[in-house]
């Protein structure tokens, strides 16, 4: 298989701090109001319990992007070498239509620059052998980078409960699930 950074979201580990999407703002500073990562709290009929469980999700750095197919002046590439999808906002006219087509919600539109941008990966700082800044600034590790071509690791989930299920684009992500809360009788504690 060939090399497909992806990112790993535990949804066992995570406490629902924002830490990584607060480093994604400090790493971009974007405009306000625009977003590229998101700490998401499960809905109850998700997840049913009093502790709650997150998913903290950005671009997926799909196989087959959308975004990339209907960009009429090409400012979407997936690089070879790692995978990652990589959107030029200098080379973006602001259409929509990536923001239209992500099923995911990843692109997002910035009104002051009139373009869409999104998560890269943090490209420059994975090409200078860091980790991307959302990855890095995890206080739990619930957030990892992993390449799915050596990711041999069991009980994963590709479209976990909650998560939209768009097997076509083939979104480069795994998650381990949340694990159910322990409950304690009265009579054992
Ligand atoms: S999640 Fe959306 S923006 Fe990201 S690569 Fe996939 S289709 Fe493109
Ligand atoms: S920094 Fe880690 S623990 Fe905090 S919300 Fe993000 S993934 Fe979850």
């Amino acid at each position: 298989m060939q090399r497909q950074l992806a990112f790993y979201v535990d949804a066992e580990r995570c406490i629902g701090c924002f830490t990584c999407a607060m480093a994604c703002k400090n790493q971009y500073h974007q405009e306000n109001g625009v977003v590229w990562r998101m700490v998401h709290d499960l809905k109850a009929e998700i997840y049913p319990h009093r502790e709650r469980a997150f998913y903290s999700l950005a671009c997926n750095h799909c196989e087959n992007p959308t975004c990339l197919n209907v960009c009429p002046v090409k400012a979407y590439y997936k690089r070879d070498k790692d995978g990652i999808v990589v959107h030029e906002q200098e080379k973006c006219i602001g259409c929509g239509n990536c923001i239209r087509s992500c099923p995911y919600g990843a692109p997002k539109y910035n009104p002051v620059g009139k373009h869409a941008e999104k998560c890269s990966f943090c490209w420059q700082r994975v090409d200078a052998g860091l980790l991307p800044a959302c990855v890095q600034s995890c206080p739990v590790s619930a957030l990892r980078m992993v390449d799915l071509a050596d990711l041999d690791e069991t009980g994963l989930v590709r479209f976990p409960p909650g998560f939209p299920k768009f097997p076509a684009l083939n979104p480069s992500v795994r998650f381990r699930a949340p694990k159910l809360p322990t409950f304690i009788r009265r009579d054992e504690a």
